[in-house]
């Protein structure tokens, strides 16, 4: 992402407010489509007006692209078609206009390579009874147009890590005004976002969407990415979801994933919590393969067994231990009930790969 060099040039964003206040002929509203492309880490988004206030995604009419132009068709066969499965309100046109998130499919009808929310839908549908739970810690980092982090040194690295975790002050945090406009919008848009902090590497950033129940964990999270790189191009600033943006000496980015069952959260559920362990401790090498887009290779950088992070190769878990795979938070230790944290997702993870193989492991002893 954002590999070379591009121009700060900007256009004049407040000149816009004048247009967006002319208002939109009555009954009709613009809804922006919005996919994940073929890289499967990336979004891509388009336009259409409609005749009718949309309440529900099933209202939406399908739609195609140029899959050829996304990598996820071939030029001679290139139509891909959006299947509407979400629908958000638009923190940007405002009004009745609305954001819809979709699903791919080919011309033969069958899932594109990065729909990973087909499949993530089929297995919590079989695990419905259990009441599966996710919240997901999203870290990313902010980068200037020049690809590095935003407000670092030109010519050098910064102080090292310490002042920077859940910082204030002008040099200790960097690119405030986009997690704030970011975090409003979210709430504006409808996505279940609970919280914002400053990371410990200085310009990292995480927001947390969740609990959410089933699919909408998946949905939610991917459009509040959405929202905050649309968000970012207002601020002119990039944003990256590299687990290991900065090699060496400098935290890199998760997706932490809380999960919990009904029984984990009912009294005594500790012992649920500890099965689900279990499952997962011998299931390690399959969820490495789910949690980054690359099978692991992005992970490889990130979880060195240093910098809050545990070894690639090896499960482990532990109360309150961040260095482990897997943690179980103090309080749910001692309430003996909650749920626990999957440490292990890179930060341009799939939220629908994640939640699948979560659910597969932990509740239907699918490998
Ligand atoms: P930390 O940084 O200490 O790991 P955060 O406060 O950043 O924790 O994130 C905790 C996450 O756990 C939030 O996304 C929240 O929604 C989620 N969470 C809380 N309770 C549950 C639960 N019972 N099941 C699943 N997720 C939960
Ligand atoms: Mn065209
Ligand atoms: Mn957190
Ligand atoms: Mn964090
Ligand atoms: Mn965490």
């Amino acid at each position: 992402m954002g590999e070379s060099l591009i121009s700060s040039r900007t256009t004049n964003k407040t000149v816009m407010d004048r247009y967006m206040r002319l208002a939109i002929p009555d009954g009709k509203c613009q809804v922006m489509y919005v996919w994940i492309d073929g890289s499967g880490e990336m979004l891509r988004s388009k336009t259409r007006t409609l005749n009718f206030i949309p309440k529900s995604p099933t209202e939406l009419p399908i739609w195609n692209f140029d899959g050829s132009s996304t990598g996820q068709a071939e030029g001679r066969n290139s139509d891909v078609f959006l299947h509407p499965v979400a629908i958000y309100r638009d923190p940007f046109r405002l009004g009745d206009n609305k954001l819809v998130l979709c699903e791919t499919y080919r011309y033969d009808n069958t899932p594109t390579h990065t729909n990973h929310r087909k499949t993530c839908l089929e297995a919590l549908k079989k695990a419905e009874d259990q009441k599966p739970w996710f919240g997901m810690e999203q870290e990313y980092t902010l980068l200037d147009t020049d690809n590095q982090p935003l407000g670092w040194p030109k010519n050098g690295f910064p102080g090292p890590q310490g002042p920077y975790y859940c910082g204030v002050g002008t040099n200790r945090v960097f690119g405030r005004d986009v997690v704030e406009a970011h975090y409003r919008a979210c709430l504006y848009a409808g996505i279940n976002i609970s919280g914002e902090n400053a990371e410990v590497m200085p310009a990292q950033w995480e927001f947390q969407v969740g609990p959410n129940e089933g699919i909408s964990m998946g949905d939610d999270l991917w459009m509040a990415r959405y929202l905050l790189h649309r968000v970012a191009e207002d601020f002119n600033v990039v944003v990256s979801l590299d687990p290991k943006p900065i090699p060496g000496d400098w935290n890199g980015a998760g997706m932490h994933s809380n999960f919990s069952t009904k029984g984990m959260r009912d009294p005594n559920g500790i012992s649920e919590i500890q099965k689900a362990v279990e499952n997962l401790s011998k299931n390690h090498a399959v969820h490495i393969k789910a949690y980054d887009p690359r099978g692991g290779k992005d992970n490889e950088r990130r979880l060195t067994g240093r910098l809050e992070t545990s070894s690639i190769h090896d499960f482990s878990a532990g109360v309150a231990n961040r260095g482990a795979s897997v943690r179980i938070p103090r309080g749910v230790a001692e309430d003996k009930c909650g749920y626990l944290e999957d440490r292990r997702p890179s930060s341009n993870a799939d939220p629908y790969a994640v939640s699948e193989r979560m659910v597969r492991t932990i509740c239907l002893n699918d490998i």
